[in-house]
């Protein structure tokens, strides 16, 4: 098939893909009349369509083509990996060497005691897995009822129909699906600057952050802590809407879990490998050893689908204490895939060897800065995030943080343009998110804003 590449004729394939390949959370009516546009190439920060014209892409991907694209040294080992071996099951009997590496320089990576790995086909997996993880924890050590799950409004975790329903997005709660509500339970979003409570009662961001941890514990209190099994939370909340929580507020939920035997899972799919500068955000940017890490997405810089649950030696021992019964029937086909962990090694050695961390704490700051300056125009009420992991949201009046009367699509409308003038940003509402490559440099965050200002 790769021998046809660039050979192809671009309306039969613009309408291939209309016609047949039913796209993730597609809206239908729009879906039909526009369809995609259909990207062909990659390289560096760039990425160019079937026609030939070529963006900057600010959103890497979707938050995860953190090395760039065109990297050679991730596809020549997936390529060898491929050729070596592409596959073997990985149930208990058999493993493969890129695995096994992986796993050991995930835990060398990873904070604390956070050394074992189970590896799924990307995020929204993983994070379905950490709950089945939570789940026979408790179970194994005569637990069994904490079994409810508490998350957060404007959360976003995943798209299985468990991680659907610990998602917190109003906007995906579809009245043609169906949701797991019994037993999992949403607390407020840490967005002070949209908090209605906040604004009502004059709150402060201390006391804002006051009245989460307090909303946690009640929450944790009201199921009865007996029945609480984890606590979910993006260090930065992505899709949301990229909401960077106040001062303390992940260590003090923290406090929190442990008091009551609960379960601190930090989803860092977006957040982990680099995109606030480090390899994990719990630790390095907010200080917190949660029990388990969920990752994916940058984990491969997205050259092969991977996700990966990391979690602690403790809840390790108590889940595999000798008992009869004691299988963990949990598990993929592809959980492990040499090639997809032969991916992230690559990955993750040429982060090391370029220091890629080390370019976005030095970047992130003026990309920030650089953002920051568009509060200057009449339309931006708050530019918001943290190094390569930010958003800028669109209001009618910014004292009142009044939305535009077009909130649900005045984003979508300002990306529109972006595209036209060689940019691609992501509508979300009435915000547009910026995620684009780690490695953007100077001149190119300046493309990116002044696009972006226009
Ligand atoms: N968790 C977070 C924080 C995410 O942003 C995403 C995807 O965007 C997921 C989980 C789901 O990952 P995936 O789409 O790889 O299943």
């Amino acid at each position: 098939w790769a021998a046809d590449l660039g050979q192809v004729d671009p309306q039969d394939i613009w309408r291939k893909d209309r016609d047949h390949f039913v796209h993730p959370w597609t809206h239908f009516d729009s879906f039909k009349q526009d369809g995609s546009l259909v990207m062909d190439r990659a390289e560096g920060a760039y990425v160019t369509d079937i026609s030939g014209k070529r963006y900057l892409d600010g959103i890497g991907g979707l938050w995860c083509v953190n090395a760039g694209y065109g990297r050679k040294e991730i596809v020549e080992a997936i390529a060898a990996q491929a050729m070596r071996m592409p596959f073997y099951n990985p149930f208990v009997d058999t493993t493969n060497v890129p695995a096994a590496e992986l796993s050991a320089k995930l835990a060398s990576l990873a904070p604390g005691d956070l050394n074992k790995v189970f590896y799924t086909c990307g995020g929204s997996t993983a994070n379905d897995t950490a709950v089945r993880i939570a789940h026979y924890y408790h179970a194994r050590r005569g637990k069994k009822s904490k079994m409810h799950v508490i998350s957060r409004i404007d959360a976003y975790h995943g798209s299985t129909y468990l991680t659907g329903s610990i998602t917190g997005r109003p906007g995906d709660r579809s009245p043609y699906l169906n949701f797991l509500d019994g037993w999992i339970h949403h607390v407020s979003s840490p967005n002070f600057y949209r908090s209605e409570k906040a604004r009502q009662e004059d709150m402060s961001e201390a006391e804002f952050c006051d009245h989460l941890v307090q909303e946690l514990e009640d929450k944790i209190l009201e199921i009865g802590a007996d029945n609480v099994a984890c606590f979910f939370a993006e260090p930065i909340m992505g899709a949301g809407g990229v909401i960077v929580p106040p001062p303390g507020y992940h260590a003090r939920t923290l406090e929190v879990c442990k008091r009551h035997d609960v379960l601190y899972i930090s989803d860092e799919v977006v957040t982990a490998f680099g995109r606030l500068g480090h390899f994990f955000a719990s630790k390095d940017v907010f200080g917190i050893e949660p029990d388990m890490i969920v990752t994916a997405k940058g984990l491969t810089s997205g050259y092969q689908p991977l996700g990966a649950c990391i979690f602690s030696d403790r809840i390790y021992d108590a889940m595999s204490a000798p008992d009869p019964d004691g299988w963990f029937t949990n598990g993929y086909t592809y959980s492990g895939h040499p090639v997809a962990c032969a991916a992230a090694l690559a990955n993750i050695a040429l982060m090391e060897r370029d220091d890629i961390c080390g370019h976005v704490r030095k970047m992130g700051p003026y990309l920030e800065k650089k953002l920051n300056e568009l509060l200057d125009l009449p339309i931006v009420g708050q530019v918001r995030g943290k190094h390569f992991m930010m958003c800028v949201e669109n209001v009618a009046d910014k004292a009142t943080r009044e939305h535009l009367p077009d909130a649900a699509n005045i984003g979508k409308r300002i990306s529109d343009h972006c595209e036209r003038l060689g940019l691609i940003v992501r509508p979300l509402g009435a915000l547009n998110v910026i995620s684009p490559p780690l490695t953007l440099t100077e001149p190119q965050i300046d493309e990116l804003v002044g696009i972006l200002r226009k």
